[in-house]
């Protein structure tokens, strides 16, 4: 919740300098969706909310840019879905690395929404990339693999120890032995067997 608010009160800033910029421009495009069936007008506002990573400056930039072309939201879900179905044919589903429950590519871009369309695809595709369900699943596999390795460590040092203390137990009882003692073991060691 905290996090939400701190966003849309950065929202609201970046729409007010927003309208700062626009009012000093002497030329303000006018913008219509770029799928010739739908032409809808777009509105520089939406564009901001939907790229809250841009400055308002890179954002009037781009709209004011003549070589680039726009889509509205529903073509631009239509143009991402296309986009999609591509990355299927490679890939169709994958499973949560700690529940192993299958998901497929749609579920996958819906959970990471904010993803461009390329980077769901190197995502996707990398097999290193460690897939889970939802933040639950994640926790969980990385809880339980570093259990895992806090007890790998253990058990090494447990080994070390007993390696240690076996050699100094070797080195006390070799040290006990008096000379004599070990005369006598030594004439036992020598004694021809019959
Ligand atoms: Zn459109
Ligand atoms: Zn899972």
């Amino acid at each position: 919740m905290f996090f939400k608010k701190l966003n849309n009160a950065g929202l609201w800033e970046k729409i007010q300098k927003l309208r700062e910029l626009i009012k000093a421009e002497k030329y303000f495009r006018r913008r219509i969706c770029w799928n010739s069936t739908c032409k809808k007008d777009l509105n520089i506002y939406d564009f901001l909310s939907d790229n809250m990573n841009f400055t308002p400056e890179y954002i009037l930039k781009l709209w004011q840019n003549p070589i680039l072309e726009f889509h509205c939201c529903e073509c631009f879900k239509y143009l991402k879905i296309h986009e999609l179905k591509k990355i299927e044919k490679e890939k169709s589903t994958r499973e949560c690395l700690f529940c192993k429950t299958p998901m497929d590519l749609y579920k996958f871009s819906k959970l990471n929404d904010y993803l461009k369309i390329h980077e769901i695809k190197s995502l996707w595709l990398n097999s290193d990339y460690k897939l889970f369900c939802d933040n639950l699943c994640q926790r969980k596999y990385y809880k339980t693999y570093y259990d895992f390795l806090k007890k790998k460590k253990r058990k090494k040092q447990t080994l070390i120890k007993e390696k240690l203390e076996s050699e100094i137990d070797n080195l006390q009882e070799k040290l006990s032995e008096t000379p004599k003692n070990f005369e006598e073991k030594l004439k036992k060691e020598s004694k021809p067997s019959v």
